[in-house]
């Protein structure tokens, strides 16, 4: 971990990518896709950065997913030649896809979508066919997850309708496992992979032997990439995460045990602004900082080992030290309860903030509980090299409209 001293940093909360981290991130994954001869779509929803995702490309990546028309564009803008939308598109945004895609013909620009119903054949039929250009279209498939995606026995059809779709190239399918990338247990995540990656070919050979056979098959991600890179079915990975990491993916662990071959990147300097209180200090970042989905972001440096931080409002976060622990303990989490135990701690004169613990201005620094919707939380990565601090905006972040 490599990180910036406080006085380089312009502001506090920030985004800061330790880049050695990432740059070995992202090479490793690079590695183990051509070790199984697997071409690396990366997921570009984890950063939204169009410069990291040229990154990504310029170490061997054939282009990027995106979940969003607005990172298409982004990531078009931003020199990505080779995009693939892997959430379906409301129907505002077919004709922007074809647009981009119109203007990205000097380029040699390619652009997919995944659909998972006629209507949006339809939609992006129409809108390639005004624009002139053809969009590739990929059958996104449910295999268990049950968010988008049809059932495998309903590719074919799909499959026969994009095809048979004036605009439209079919493209191939896409399996994005995302109820198995946490599971907890390695052995467990490992079989319902498996489990889904004897579909997975099941559908390919119906597809070929109906004419149809898929270009690509694209899927996988950062807590199954071992397993999908091991299948033989997979041809594109779409992992994300993987670049930058956080602490859920350390918690659940590497797939099939051991140590993951990727390190966190990605981290938030937070300055402490108020300590009054003898059971913990309050720094700058709260829920406005760091999202809350995933578990809490961990506190790696600049405070006490075992220290830990949690959200006190929208702004304010705390930072307590593990001598203090018993006041919170105390608190029974109530809000009556927290008052109580802090106001008693402040008046008890044989208790004192513990001298190792951080003190108003100092930088502490947090590891995301989940990388991706804090990352859209910022404008800006602020990226670390060992001398400079470089900011690369988080252009995807613009939104649809
Ligand atoms: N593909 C799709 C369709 C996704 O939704 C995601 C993330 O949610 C990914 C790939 C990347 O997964 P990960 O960030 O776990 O590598
Ligand atoms: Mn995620």
């Amino acid at each position: 971990m490599n990180l910036p001293p406080a006085t380089a940093l312009p502001q506090t909360p920030l985004l800061v990518v330790d880049r050695a981290a990432l740059e070995r991130n992202i090479d490793r994954m690079q590695a183990l896709c051509d070790a199984a001869g697997v071409r690396l779509r990366a997921h570009g929803k984890t950063h939204k950065c169009s410069t990291l995702g040229r990154l990504i490309v310029a170490r061997g990546a054939v282009g990027l997913c995106c979940q969003t028309v607005g990172e298409a564009e982004a990531y078009v803008a931003g020199g990505i030649k080779d995009v693939l939308v892997t959430a379906p598109v409301p129907a505002w945004g077919p004709p922007r896809l074809a647009a981009l895609a119109r203007t990205g013909i000097p380029m040699g620009v390619t652009i997919g979508a995944v659909v998972d119903d006629e209507g949006q054949v339809d939609r992006l039929s129409d809108a390639a066919v005004a624009a002139g250009v053809t969009l590739d279209v990929v059958i996104d498939l449910d295999l268990g997850t049950h968010r988008a995606g049809v059932y495998p026995h309903e590719a074919l059809a799909l499959a026969r309708a994009a095809d048979a779709a004036p605009g439209l190239r079919f493209g191939g399918i896409q399996a994005y496992l995302g109820h198995l990338q946490h599971l907890d247990d390695g052995a467990v995540r490992k079989s319902a992979d498996e489990a889904a990656f004897a579909t997975l070919k099941a559908l390919v050979a119906e597809l070929t032997a109906a004419g149809l056979p898929p270009p690509v098959v694209t899927g996988g991600g950062t807590g199954t990439h071992a397993f999908d890179l091991a299948s033989g079915v997979f041809t594109e990975l779409q992992a994300g995460s993987y670049a930058v990491m956080d602490v859920e993916y350390d918690v659940c662990g590497a797939p099939g045990g051991g140590d993951w071959p990727f390190e966190p990147s990605l981290f938030v300097a937070s300055t402490i602004v108020s300590a009054r209180h003898k059971s913990h200090v309050v720094c700058d970042a709260g829920f406005k900082a760091m999202s809350m989905d995933g578990p809490p972001a961990r506190v790696v440096s600049g405070a006490a080992p075992g220290s830990l931080w949690r959200p006190m409002g929208d702004e304010h976060g705390m930072i307590a030290h593990p001598a203090t622990f018993d006041v919170l303990k105390a608190s029974g989490g109530s809000p009556l309860g927290f008052d109580k135990a802090v106001a008693g701690a402040d008046a008890d004169p044989s208790r004192a903030w513990p001298a190792d613990a951080p003190k108003v201005g100092e930088v502490v620094w947090l590891q995301p509980g989940h990388c991706d919707p804090t990352i859209n939380l910022y404008d800006a990565l602020h990226v670390w090299d060992g001398t400079r601090l470089e900011r690369w905006a988080v252009d995807g972040r613009r939104v649809s409209s």
